[in-house]
């Protein structure tokens, strides 16, 4: 940076401005980022496709056909501690739409969660939106409603310093609409930057956790 600076000093002032333009339109490494996660921050989960695989045209119904990504559980165990919450938000029509019951829903996550303390991790909460995306009161993600109810249930969730991990365009939008650090989680991360509500991307949830952690 210093040698950038220097360079500028000596450009006219045209030219000194054009190239701050241009450093500011660089992509902040995400090393900067983590560096600056400390034990105030909070982390939201999207859940089908970041911590279990998705069942494709369908739902995951029962805890049996629940399906960990690799080193998902590990991650969330990993990154425990790291972040004061972990909150799970998820978009669960498959209610709404007569394919499971509310109690199974919350059976699955229950699971989900001894599972994830079986190995020395912490889920804080998990919320979820059965709406179906046709009911126009419906508060599924992109929408805030979740990300604002979990701000009203803990103390102390500041959405400046919050990151909103997701494998959908909905999820970087719903971490976008409430002001959070973007993360895209897919098999393209370089695809993945392309859609401008995304800061950053990785193939996996460990493959984010393992930046967290190099930084810290
Ligand atoms: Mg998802």
């Amino acid at each position: 940076m210093a040698y950038f600076e220097l360079r500028a000093a000596s450009y006219p002032v045209t030219e000194r401005l054009l190239l701050l333009a241009y450093l500011c339109s660089m992509p902040v490494p995400f090393a900067d980022l983590a560096s600056r996660i400390d034990p105030t921050w909070t982390l939201f989960l999207d859940r089908d496709g970041v911590l279990n695989k998705h069942r494709p045209d369908d739902y995951v119904k029962n805890w049996d056909e629940w399906e960990w990504i690799p080193g998902s559980a590990a991650a969330i165990a990993r990154l425990t501690g790291h972040f004061r919450y972990l909150i799970v938000i998820t978009n669960q029509q498959g209610v709404g739409k007569g394919l499971m019951t509310e109690q199974d829903l919350v059976h699955i996550h229950t699971q989900m969660e001894l599972s994830v303390r079986g190995i020395g991790g912490e889920l804080d909460a998990v919320y979820f939106c059965s709406d179906l995306s046709s009911d126009p009161e419906h508060q599924r993600k992109p929408r805030p409603d979740m990300g604002l109810a979990a701000q009203q249930d803990f103390e102390g969730i500041d959405f400046a310093r919050s990151i909103m991990v997701g494998d959908s365009s909905s999820d970087m939008e719903f971490g976008r609409n409430l002001g959070m650090t973007t993360v895209r989680i897919g098999p393209d991360p370089e695809g993945a930057l392309q859609n401008p509500h995304t800061d950053f991307a990785f193939r996996t949830l460990a493959e984010f956790a393992d930046a967290v952690l190099a930084a810290s």
